[in-house]
C-alpha cells in the first residue's frame, strides 16, 4: 500500500505526501480549515468547491502559502490572524509615561 496524498507545501506548490493532510484549503479564496468545517462542506455540497480544493500538512505551510485561517471553524487561529492584520501600525512606545514620574521639585518660597 503505497498511497499518496496531493498536498499544498509552503510555497504554494503541490507535492505527493505519504500521509495525508489535516487540514483543507480554497485555492482561490486563500482561506485554509478543518476538513470537517461545517462551511467548507456546506460549499462541497453545493458543487464547484472541488476543483480549487487544496490540502495542507500543517497550517504553518497553509500561511506560509498565503493563505489565512477559517473564521467558522478555526476562529481562534482567525482571532489571532485578525488582530495581527490589524496590529501592524501599532507599535507605540509605552513606556514614555514613566518618563514624567515624580521629579516633583517643591517650589520654593520666596522670603525676600
Ligand atoms: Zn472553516
Amino acid at each position: 500500500m503505497s498511497k499518496t496524498w496531493k498536498l499544498d507545501g509552503p510555497d504554494g506548490k503541490q507535492y505527493a505526501s505519504a500521509v495525508p493532510g489535516t487540514l483543507g484549503g480554497h485555492r482561490r479564496n486563500r482561506i485554509y480549515g478543518r476538513l470537517d468545517c461545517p462551511a467548507a462542506l456546506r460549499a462541497i455540497a453545493r458543487g464547484g468547491y472541488v476543483t480549487n480544493r487544496v490540502f495542507f500538512s500543517t497550517s504553518e505551510d497553509a500561511r506560509a502559502a498565503g493563505y489565512r485561517p477559517c473564521a467558522v471553524c478555526l476562529p481562534g487561529a482567525y482571532t489571532t490572524w485578525k488582530a495581527q492584520q490589524d496590529g501592524v501600525s501599532e507599535t507605540r512606545p509605552v513606556r514614555d509615561s514613566l518618563r514624567q514620574l515624580s521629579t516633583r521639585r517643591r517650589h520654593p518660597q520666596n522670603h525676600g
